[in-house]
């Protein structure tokens, strides 16, 4: 008994531990989802790294998420505002620039204005002078030397810088005073003496003096006769054209702005002296640099009308801003020309300084969101790291898996892809019995090599414990095959289990990505792959790889509808229980025995046979209900036709699932059910499966016994279809051996067979066994097995399950001349 509770409490704890697993998975996916969508908001392309396994990442294509979309946003945005405030910052600092440019214009021309008031001053000066003394020289001794001529000239002279001082007459008789000198001469037929007498003031160009070279300007002015208001001669001086030029050299800009005087033709009255335009003509316009025609005609034009005018040109050695004005004299010009350099390198100063300004904020701007970048990448990473990698393996975890094979499958094109679960038999077991650490190092071993074997495009993850699981290229099925053989070798062999003679074994499944499945969600290509996987564990050939199919879907698909509808249609009544006749074959055929079969019949689906939900009911629990159900029912069938109403006597047997019999109350439930009903003892037979008696054949026959105890008759069903071994038989001892169907089926009638089933029958004789051999439906075959000594038969040669009605009918109806025979 307590070997019995504590198998119990393994089962139920296993049965605890898939719950778990199952649990975790949807925990996981859940998490999964969470994840990816927190994580999309704040991906970008690169990956994460992968701790201890940096050669691994390369291989690791990290597909790009659209979730970078936002934060690709936020700096474009800020590119695009630094763009903006750089562009606007040097419009307005060229904006502020041209302003200024013209303001330097406008103060050019102020400039040229002054110079030319200066000139226009110092000439009016001049002419003062001169009036004002040929006001005092009027008197008729014009020219002689003692009279006013001499006085008036000695004055000029010595009031004045003139070299030269003198008078002529109407004829241009003239006399001068010259370094102390007196000289006559006419000049009759000179432009300024003929202008004068015409009664002009006149100032002259400069030109070469006569007496010592010097460069001057000769003033003349009408001397009028104050009697007849007659012009009676000219008075006029020689200036050094010195006094011009200090006027016109003091000009702006360090001495770098040219300022000439010229006449209406652009040629020089006076030349600036720098050595810029020395030797390079008379004549403004012999330039190195010439004016357009059009700038040409314009200047001539404006000097012509008397007009000032600007503009900007490269005219000499540099670009230069120009102003000319127009003197009031003679037609002539102020001409005034400035290097642009001189002018606006202070302001290219500040343009320049101004830019750099702005551009080294938005430099530093722009750095700034970089740095907000990089420590953003560097917290998603550690992020990222957290939540994609498995700490043990270093690989991918679950989420990461699903997000980058999610991925991978959306660019797949015509790339054929499966998805492989795999789970290490019996891990748990590993980990008792190496320890923890080597469980971890397997798991390890084994994630390096399905890392060796992951080709481009592929990607694999540790879902949790010992169940990893990869998305895989393939071209055919056998290519999926040999992998998963290389995987499950290579776990075979790992040295610190293999070395104590351990094999660690692996199991598969895997579902075939087929292009109708775009819309099917990963998580249910994973559920696929599981059940493949679960069906591998099922697998009786040897194998442990299982590929996805239809029918296992359905099955699935079945089995969900079943569980919700089991517990109704119990209620309901829609199990029914069917007894199939057991014939002893050694006593004339008579009915020895009969099996309870239970049968559903759904009103929506019509019959359904026990090998579609009994399974399923054992993995759910539900076949320990069910067993009591149909005990119970068989029970009363048993009280009201043969207890009661007296019909033949005969042993009613039930099976009893392998969870059922693991049930601390089983014995107590069954014995109060089989008094409830006044049964005798040895009447019922309770069917166990053979496979509890091979597992753990102490604790079944510790069951067994006390069963017998109890009244019941014990058998083994189903024997020789598992793991049977003739070799159990001396250990377990139960009242009847079923033999198995399949020993019978497809009509085998090979000498081997026969022999085989002749020494199981012949053993449990010998053991003190009854035998039934199950799944009969031959003549021939009932004649065999009574030559061979088997005491009956449970087959269609004699009759089908028949619902209880028809089985009491048949029951009647089958006379056999030793019906009174003792049974056992
Ligand atoms: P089992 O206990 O070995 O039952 C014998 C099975 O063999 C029955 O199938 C029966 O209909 C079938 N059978 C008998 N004679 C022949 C024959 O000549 N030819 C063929 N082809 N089959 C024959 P059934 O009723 O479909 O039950 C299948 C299995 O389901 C049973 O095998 C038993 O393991 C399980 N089962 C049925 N009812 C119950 C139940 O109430 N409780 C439990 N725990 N299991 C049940
Ligand atoms: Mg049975
Ligand atoms: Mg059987």
């Amino acid at each position: 008994m307590m070997q019995h509770e504590k198998m119990y409490q393994v089962l139920t704890k296993e049965i605890a531990d898939i719950n778990e697993r199952i649990k975790k998975l949807d925990y996981l996916y859940i998490k999964t989802e969470k994840m990816h969508r927190l994580l999309s908001q704040h991906h970008n392309s690169t990956q994460p790294h992968y701790p201890g396994n940096s050669a691994r990442v390369s291989r690791y294509r990290d597909p790009s998420p659209g979730g970078t979309l936002r934060i690709n946003n936020i700096y474009f945005l800020a590119f695009t505002v630094s763009l903006i405030f750089l562009v606007s910052g040097i419009a307005f600092i060229l904006f502020a620039s041209s302003l200024s440019r013209e303001e330097t214009g406008e103060y050019i021309q102020v400039a040229t204005g002054q110079i030319k008031f200066a000139l226009a001053e110092h000439i009016n000066e001049e002419f003062g002078n001169l009036r004002a003394a040929s006001i005092i020289s009027h008197d008729r001794e014009l020219l002689s030397p003692d009279g006013t001529f001499t006085r008036l000239t000695k004055r000029l002279v010595a009031n004045n810088s003139y070299i030269q001082v003198g008078i002529a007459d109407r004829n241009g008789y003239a006399m001068w005073m010259e370094k102390g000198g007196i000289r006559r001469g006419s000049l009759a037929g000179e432009p300024f003496i003929e202008r004068a007498l015409q009664g002009e003031q006149v100032v002259t160009g400069t030109r070469k003096n006569a007496v010592d070279g010097i460069d001057v300007n000769y003033y003349a002015v009408p001397i009028f006769d104050e009697a007849s208001g007659r012009i009676s001669g000219v008075l006029f001086a020689a200036d050094p054209e010195e006094e011009f030029r200090n006027i016109i050299n003091h000009s702006l800009y360090a001495g770098k702005g040219l300022a000439h005087i010229i006449d209406s033709q652009g040629n020089y009255i006076v030349k600036s002296m720098s050595p810029i335009v020395i030797g390079i003509g008379d004549n403004i316009f012999d330039i190195p640099y010439p004016l357009t025609e059009t700038d040409k005609q314009k200047l001539l034009d404006n000097l012509a009308m008397g007009q000032a005018g600007y503009f900007e040109r490269k005219i000499y050695e540099a670009d230069r801003l120009v102003a000319y004005s127009p003197l009031g004299i003679n037609g002539w010009h102020v001409f005034y020309a400035v290097p642009e350099y001189m002018v606006s390198a202070g302001l290219k100063n500040v343009t320049v300084g101004g830019i750099v300004v702005i551009s080294a904020a938005v430099l530093a701007f722009i750095f700034f969101i970089m740095l907000i970048k990089r420590v953003n990448k560097k917290n998603r990473n550690a992020l990222e790291t957290m939540a994609f990698i498995d700490p043990l393996t270093g690989q991918r975890n679950y989420q990461k898996f699903l997000i980058d094979a999610a991925e991978i499958l959306k660019n797949a094109q015509d790339m054929k892809y499966a998805i492989c679960y795999c789970d290490i038999k019996a891990f748990k077991t590993i980990n008792d019995l190496f320890g923890r650490e080597t469980g971890d190092r397997l798991l390890r071993y084994y994630s390096d090599f399905l890392f060796e074997l992951t080709q481009e495009g592929e990607v694999f993850g540790r879902i949790t414990g010992d169940i990893f699981v990869s998305l895989r290229k393939y071209q055919s099925k056998q290519e999926i095959e040999t992998r998963f053989e290389s995987a499950a070798h290579r776990l075979m062999v790992f040295p610190e289990t293999f070395s104590r003679g351990y094999r660690v074994e692996l199991f598969g499944g895997v579902y075939f990505i087929n292009r109708n499945d775009e819309k099917l969600p990963l998580n249910d290509m994973m559920d696929r792959a599981i059940t493949a996987e679960k069906s591998a564990k099922t697998l009786k050939n040897g194998k442990h790889l299982c590929f996805y199919t239809d029918e296992m879907r359905e099955q699935k698909l079945w089995e969900a509808e079943v569980e919700s509808t089991m517990e109704a249609a119990l209620e309901n009544n829609e199990f029914q229980v069917y007894l199939q006749p057991k014939i002893d074959i050694q006593h004339g055929n008579r009915i020895m025995g009969a099996e309870a079969l239970v049968r559903w019949i759904s009103p929506e689906k019509g019959l359904i046979p026990p090998g579609r939900f009994i399974g399923l009911f054992e993995k759910n629990g539900f076949i320990t209900k069910l067993d009591r159900y149909v005990f119970d029912t068989a029970c009363r069938n048993y009280k009201e036709t043969v207890l009661d109403r007296g019909q033949q006597k005969y042993i009613l047997s039930v099976n009893v699932s392998r969870l059922g019999l693991l049930q601390p109350d089983f014995i107590s439930t069954y014995v109060f059910m089989k008094e409830q009903y006044h049964i005798p003892d040895g009447c019922i037979e309770l069917e166990f499966t053979e496979s509890l008696a091979f597992e753990n054949h102490t604790l079944f026959q510790s069951i067994v016994d006390e069963c017998r105890r109890n009244g019941f008759l014990c058998s083994l069903d189903d024997f020789g279809a598992g793991y049977s071994s003739l070799n159990i038989l001396k250990s377990i001892q139960v009242d009847v051996l079923k033999i198995d169907g399949l020993f019978f089926k497809y009509g085998d009638n090979s000498d081997r067979g026969r022999e085989l089933v002749k020494n199981i029958i012949s053993m449990a004789k010998s053991l003190h066994m009854k035998t039934v051999a199950e799944g009969i439906d031959e003549e021939y075959q009932v004649e065999q097995l009574r030559e061979m000594g088997c005491d009956a038969i449970q087959g269609y040669i004699f009759a089908k399950p028949l619902p209880m009605e028809e089985f009491n009918r048949f029951v009647e109806l089958w006379k056999t001349p030793m019906a009174e025979t003792k049974l056992f």
